[in-house]
């Protein structure tokens, strides 16, 4: 692959044993030397060592970014020349789709299917906003005659972009693709747990174009660098996804320089299964929304309602298809789901399949720890159906981030709403019914961002991605996410012959 003129970064290959910081066009060490080591959640197996940034790493960081976005060329340029260099990262993506593929495997612990599917999504979101970004204007607004009034829509600025461990190329893709897009600087924090692909995206941007200092890649702890980055006054808006928890405290620290916030946030997305649904579609969706990514997804949907009617013969195909998921080697095209993060997530998992048994609750299918068969070192959970719950146990109302889902009965549908709605958070929701009205009717009152109707799939590039209550604010992977990169300018002109003299005086 050819470089430009503008490139630093010479690329090595997708998958070594060390990766750097990228800071103003550079591959740096830390500052301190310091490194994080990234394990294969399959294995156990370390991956790699990475340049862990410090504060002092990220300091410069910010100021490679504020010099690249105050004095630099790259939001000057015109709109279809950051358009044409979106399509080179994603035609460079595209030629090593193999390798990052691989990489996002090994440091995941997810299957090869699943990776496949984000890395063409993160390949496909640069695509998406390089034509997004041509489309993107301000208004001519009416005003009344012999004055003129226009928007502009201007680059926020300084973009510090916070990435969780779930699905870490495409939540860096869905972050940094609309930023650069508008004009923004990017600082990308991703998880210390999955920096890989996300160091070789920065690599890529540099390769295909991108000027130094518009991208920035600065792996390290959350609670030190990312908390410095929401803190720093030179620092224009946090972009964040993860967990509730800290979303509300990066809220409250951006509070105090009044940063632009967006926060996508944790879910426990229903799942509703009405009588007259295509039971076999129905089970096969259901399975996918919640096993998918080991269940490890916001918008999993974790609390799954099906009509009284319907409920033994449902519940009956889903278990005897959930013991059948093939967990094992996540490079094997075979294998269905893939392991669990780390041994932290694997506890958390099971201490609230461990609750909801204390509660009462019967466990239908998986339920414990396994070790498949040449992966006895890494983390595993069996794909977990729990049912005789009540609304109020933990299970049914926290975030799990596991493949566990809990099942329940409904009589009607202001009931199936009701229990559906019954959650703080609000990020996914779906509906399984043959009854366009109802599906219709449904996805209205559902207090959710997303609603999926007879359909397993959350979103593409160019559908609004976010949450309603307390999994945060803000759509991304749509045309919206340009306006949260953006300020909207108005300007006001008089065009009268005579001048105008409101005073009086
Ligand atoms: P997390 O613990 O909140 O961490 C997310 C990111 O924030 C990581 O990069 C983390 O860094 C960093 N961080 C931690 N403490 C911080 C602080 N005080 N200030 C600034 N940054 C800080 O979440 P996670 O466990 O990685 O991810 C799972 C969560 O993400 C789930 O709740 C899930 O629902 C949510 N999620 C939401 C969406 C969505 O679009 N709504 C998508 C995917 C995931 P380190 O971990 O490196 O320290
Ligand atoms: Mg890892």
């Amino acid at each position: 692959m050819s470089t430009t003129q503008e490139t630093k970064v010479e690329q090595e290959a997708v998958k070594r044993d060390f990766y750097h910081l990228i800071i103003n066009g550079e591959k740096v060490k830390s500052s301190t030397g310091e490194t994080i080591k990234t394990y294969n959640p399959a294995t156990g197996e370390l991956v790699a060592e990475v340049a862990k940034a410090s504060k002092e790493d990220t300091e410069k960081a910010v100021a490679a970014a504020r010099e690249a976005f105050d004095n630099g060329k790259w939001k000057k340029y015109p709109v279809g020349r950051r358009a044409q260099v979106l399509n080179k990262i994603a035609a460079i993506m595209r030629s090593r789709f193999n390798e990052l593929v691989e990489l996002e495997v090994l440091d995941t612990g997810k299957t090869i299917h699943a990776a496949q599917g984000q890395i063409t999504q993160a390949i496909e979101d640069f695509e998406f906003y390089a034509g997004a970004i041509v489309g993107h204007r301000g208004t001519v607004n009416n005003v009344p005659g012999q004055f003129h009034n226009y928007t502009e829509k201007e680059p926020v600025g300084v973009c510090a972009q916070i990435t969780p461990w779930n699905y870490p190329m495409m939540m860096a893709a869905w972050k940094i693709a609309p930023a650069i897009a508008v004009g923004c600087s990017v600082i990308v924090k991703p998880a210390s747990l999955t920096p890989l692909t996300t160091i070789v995206l920065g690599e890529i941007c540099q390769e295909a174009g991108v000027p130094a200092g518009v991208v920035n890649i600065v792996p390290g702890s959350g609670a030190e660098v990312g908390d410095y980055l929401v803190g720093h006054p030179q620092v224009d808006k946090v972009a964040f996804t993860g967990s509730t928890p800290i979303g509300k405290d990066i809220m409250a620290k951006a509070s105090q320089t009044l940063k632009r916030v967006t926060l996508e946030l944790g879910g426990k997305s229903p799942n509703l299964v009405f009588a007259d649904a295509d039971i076999d579609a129905a089970v096969d969706g259901s399975l996918f929304g919640i096993f998918y990514n080991s269940g490890q997804s916001c918008e999993a949907r974790s609390r799954l309602y099906v009509h009284e009617d319907i409920y033994d013969e449902f519940v009956g195909k889903f278990v005897e298809k959930a013991k059948k998921i093939k967990l094992g080697d996540p490079l094997d095209k075979g294998t269905h789901m893939g392991a669990i993060i780390d041994q932290g997530q694997l506890d958390t998992i099971d201490s609230y399949v461990q609750s909801a048994i204390q509660d009462g609750a019967e466990v239908l299918a998986g339920g414990k720890q396994v070790h498949p068969e040449g992966y006895e070192n890494g983390f595993w959970y069996e794909p977990t159906v729990i049912a005789n719950v009540n609304h109020d146990m933990k299970v049914v109302q926290e975030e799990i981030f596991g493949p566990v889902v809990v099942v329940m009965k409904f009589k009607d549908e202001k009931e199936a709403i009701r229990l559906a709605n019954d959650t703080d958070f609000g990020l996914g929701s779906a509906i399984w019914t043959k009854d366009g009205a109802r599906a219709t009717r449904v996805a209205n009152q559902i207090q959710a961002g997303i609603v999926m109707i007879n359909c397993p799939f959350s979103a593409f590039p160019g559908t609004p991605f976010g949450g309603y209550k307390q999994s945060g604010f803000g759509r991304e992977l749509s045309i919206e996410s340009l306006d949260l990169y953006t300020e909207t300018k108005s300007i006001l002109s008089y065009y009268g012959s005579r001048p105008i003299n409101p005073l009086g005086v």
